[in-house]
């Protein structure tokens, strides 16, 4: 497979609500390996989109096609949400959605839940392979922390946590599933700008590590320094798309976001 060919294609999406259109025969083709903007005034169509890949929403009409590695490429719509995080696409949503009561490191712990496969009796009964899996899945658990910044707060309750910790512990959440295809759903949404700083290393280093992303941000200065392509939605049509330097100077992009 060549590098040009996109990891995920999406043709002509419908999305009806009602007589509603929020995404209108929509296409899109993410690259593997980069980070990929998708923005729009409220209401455009951004969520809606991410509900679609990742199973919340089943689309009217269109499709949506996973190509990842030597597999053969799969279709994803019609799928369960677990089937598609199973085939490799994880996501953030809008709004934290963490275990309030659990520590950072538990919460990472049950994204990694799917990857072991030790039995309910093996849990109850504390068995060598349960105590074996266990160790790997904290061990695996810590580097996630690590690599987003959170080893220090392990222990700590995701609800103890500053606002944007928690929005890192979410991305580590989702990273447990060993993601090919990452969706992050307005990241920096009331982060303060020294979080928005380390989110934006953070975002740069997964890519980096060669998970592809899909970043939905209102926050325009986060969407220039990281997307390497940009889509923009408005009404549920897209309406531009191209680097990131490209799209902002738009016509149609600026009117939108006037409008808006
Ligand atoms: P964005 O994330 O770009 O702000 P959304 O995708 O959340 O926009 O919403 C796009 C449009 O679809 C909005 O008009 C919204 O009210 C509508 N919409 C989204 N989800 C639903 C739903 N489950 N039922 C009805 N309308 C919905
Ligand atoms: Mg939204």
């Amino acid at each position: 497979r060549s590098g040009a060919d996109p990891l995920l294609t999406v043709e002509q999406a419908l999305m009806q609500f009602g007589g509603l259109k929020a995404l209108n025969e929509v296409d899109l083709a993410v690259r593997p390996g980069t980070i990929h903007g998708l923005i729009g005034p409220n209401g455009s169509g951004k969520s809606t989109m991410m509900n679609v890949l990742t199973g919340i929403y089943k689309p009217t009409a269109g499709s949506v096609t996973l190509a990842a590695g030597t597999d053969a490429a799969k279709r994803l719509d019609g799928r369960t949400p677990s089937e598609i995080a199973l085939s490799g696409v994880a996501r953030t949503f809008q709004n934290v959605q963490l275990f309030r009561e659990m520590t950072a490191l538990e919460n990472v712990l049950v994204g990694l839940h799917h990857s072991f496969q030790g039995t309910l009796f093996d849990a109850i009964l504390g068995t060598p392979r349960r105590r074996r899996e266990e160790r790997e899945a904290r061990a695996r658990a810590m580097a996630i922390l690590d690599f987003v910044g959170l080893g220090p707060l392990a222990q700590v309750e995701a609800r103890n946590l500053p606002y944007g910790k928690q929005r890192l512990l979410e991305i580590g959440r989702a990273l447990a599933l060993d993601p090919v295809l990452l969706l992050l759903d307005e990241p920096a949404a009331g982060l303060t700008a020294p979080d928005i700083a380390e989110l934006t290393v953070i975002i740069r280093k997964i890519r980096d590590a060669g998970i592809t992303v899909i970043l939905i941000e209102h926050h325009m200065d986060v969407v220039m320094g990281l997307c390497d392509r940009v889509s923009v939605l408005d009404f549920g049509h897209k309406i531009s798309e191209g680097g990131a330097r490209e799209v902002q100077s738009d016509p149609k992009v600026i009117e939108a976001y006037l409008g808006s």
